[in-house]
């Protein structure tokens, strides 16, 4: 392609609203442009890098016997009413009516749809296992898109769903579509972990999460600095190590605290270690009271409360509910003498406290010298606190370190949630029916591009691995009226592309140093450069990503240029 020809608008100011590295180098190199907040155009270099994402993953689906489909984005309501989802979703699934007033959703995920899609086609287990997929865009009204492609509104998705008679099937599956995803990250050039995650509001039970090893990323990531181990923090268990503090008991003592509130300031104040301090939190879990306690110095992780009592909705009550339930304002509760109907929970770490602090349910009061069990009743111990660095990793191999990440895919064991609730089953052998077993895969096809430019860039621009970059090879002809400069680069072009290789040829009259600049923040992983020795069919070729040059003779060319 010639690059006088290619549709490359290039900015030289970096987009104002553009936070990401990979926000700005995409937009100024001209591979994206925002529409509205959250939804972008791909322009040609950046539909030919998602081509490249594209090819990938379907080469590595259907290496393991998956079939490519495409559903619509347009789902009409009764779909996700089935499901429960069109009440649980929330304002994330965009909705929309016709003309008949009828409503739809675009679509967020496609549980729903290919449930129902194959729930009247597939009846006996001889049809099954199958995995289906596609690549298309998806719609949610995400509260905060920002960083460009890697929170939109509107977006790129491959997402995947197994079919299978039952549980081992399933786990059949899942692994297959775990290793097949583990080869699209590292054929994408990605440094990446695969962390053991929630399963949040899809339903289910095992699910991992791809994380690209970034600052930028939302997520925090917990792993050993020792072994395999990684966990989303929302899910890393932590092992148990506390050992009980043996010192004798002393009696409780209620002693005055006055405006003292938080660990830190009542630790302080009574001269104790936050360690010995018992926090006290209530929580309202699907509207029930519970009082949840940890040590002081740890943080409750309230995915473990829904978890450990198997809940759907947790938050923290209010101070008005607190009062209400407690009958004490926050800063000053504890589980001493607690009403009757407050369930109360502990973390692990609780149970080894001997002598501790804790609230006395009388404003400006705490006790001194409170023992688990002996002064209050504990009706469960859990592990229920976040996991903190250099906690021991829970494979006892190593201490934990945090990362932060971008998510890239996602693999979920969702069981029968959507064919119970859909009404999609099959007969089995036995001629007996049974909801079809599922799975459901997804792969961020677009916010790949940027996480790939958040880990491969320098400060003069993007710098593409060989797999997705857009073209293979930058063929720059440095002045164009120089004669032997202008022959030397058109017949290149011509041979290279001839050897089946993808070229941009770089012909425009523009000055050296801006057909350099672009170059490099195109990023295009081998450039060629046409110049000064071109009488002698001499060139200079460069690596981008290590910025080597060498000159080589054109004679030398193809084989240097394929070993790079
Ligand atoms: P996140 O926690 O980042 O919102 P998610 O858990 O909602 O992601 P899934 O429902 O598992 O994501 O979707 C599958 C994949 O789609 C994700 O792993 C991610 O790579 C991608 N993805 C999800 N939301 C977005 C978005 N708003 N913009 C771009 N990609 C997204
Ligand atoms: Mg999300």
């Amino acid at each position: 392609m010639r690059q006088s020809n290619l549709y490359i608008p290039t900015l030289r100011e970096v987009p104002s609203d553009a936070e990401a590295i990979s926000h700005q180098l995409l937009v100024r190199a001209g591979f994206i442009r925002q529409s509205v907040s959250g939804v972008y155009s791909f322009l040609p270099l950046g539909r030919k890098v998602l081509r490249k994402v594209e090819t990938i993953i379907r080469e590595e689906m259907d290496r393991i016997g998956s079939q490519e489909v495409l559903m619509p984005a347009l789902q009409p309501s009764e779909l996700w009413e089935e499901s429960g989802r069109w009440e649980t979703y929330g304002p994330e699934l965009m909705r929309l009516n016709d003309r008949h007033d009828r409503k739809f959703a675009l679509g967020a995920t496609h549980e729903e749809l290919i449930t129902s899609l194959l729930r009247d086609e597939v009846k006996s287990y001889k049809r099954l296992p199958m995995v289906l997929y596609q690549i298309q865009a998806k719609f949610r009204d995400e509260k905060r898109p920002r960083f460009g492609l890697l929170r939109g509104r509107e977006f790129i998705m491959k997402d995947a769903y197994s079919f299978d008679v039952g549980p081992d099937g399933l786990d059949r599956n899942y692994e297959a579509i775990y290793n097949a995803y583990m080869n699209v990250f590292n054929r994408c050039g990605l440094n990446f972990r695969a962390v053991i995650a929630d399963s949040g509001a899809m339903g289910g039970k095992d699910t991992h999460e791809f994380m690209v090893l970034a600052d930028i990323g939302e997520d925090t990531i917990a792993y050993s600095d020792q072994s395999e181990f990684a966990a989303n923090i929302e899910m890393a268990p932590v092992k148990e190590t506390y050992t009980k503090d043996t010192s004798p008991v002393k009696e409780r003592i209620k002693v005055d605290t006055g405006n003292k509130r938080t660990i830190s300031e009542v630790a302080e104040y009574l001269d104790v270690e936050p360690q010995k301090c018992i926090k006290s939190l209530l929580w309202m879990v699907d509207e029930k009271p519970v009082l949840v306690l940890s040590r002081g110095d740890h943080e409750i992780n309230d995915i473990k409360i829904k978890n450990v009592l198997e809940a759907e909705v947790v938050e923290l009550a209010t101070e008005v509910r607190t009062k209400e339930i407690i009958g004490c304002e926050v800063g000053y509760i504890g589980p001493v003498g607690v009403p009757e109907e407050v369930k109360v929970i502990a973390d692990h770490a609780v149970a080894s406290i001997t002598n501790g602090v804790c609230g006395a349910n009388e404003p400006g009061k705490h006790y001194q010298h409170v023992n688990p069990d002996a002064d209050f009743n504990v009706d469960l111990y859990e592990d229920l606190r976040f996991i903190k660095e250099g906690d021991p990793s829970p494979d006892g191999k190593g201490k934990i370190v945090f990362a932060k990440g971008i998510e890239v895919g996602h693999v979920f064991k969702l069981g029968t949630r959507y064919s119970e609730s859909m009404n999609a089953s099959i007969l089995d052998e036995n001629g007996k029916a049974k909801p079809i077993t599922m799975g459901s895969y997804g792969i961020g096809v677009s916010r790949i591009l940027a996480a790939v430019v958040e880990q491969m860039h320098d400060e003069d621009g993007m710098i593409w691995p060989k797999s997705l970059s857009p073209f293979d090879v930058h063929l720059i002809c440095v002045n164009p009226k120089n004669e032997s400069q202008f022959q030397l680069g058109e017949d290149l072009y011509a041979k290279l592309k001839n050897d089946r290789l993808d070229i941009l040829y770089d012909d425009r009259k523009e000055r050296a140093g801006v057909k350099f600049t672009d170059a490099d923040l195109i990023g295009i992983s081998v450039q060629v450069i046409v110049g000064k020795r071109a009488e002698e069919g001499v060139v200079e070729v460069k690596n981008r990503q290590t910025g080597e040059k060498v000159e080589k003779h054109i004679s030398e060319l193809e084989r240097y240029i394929s070993k790079l």
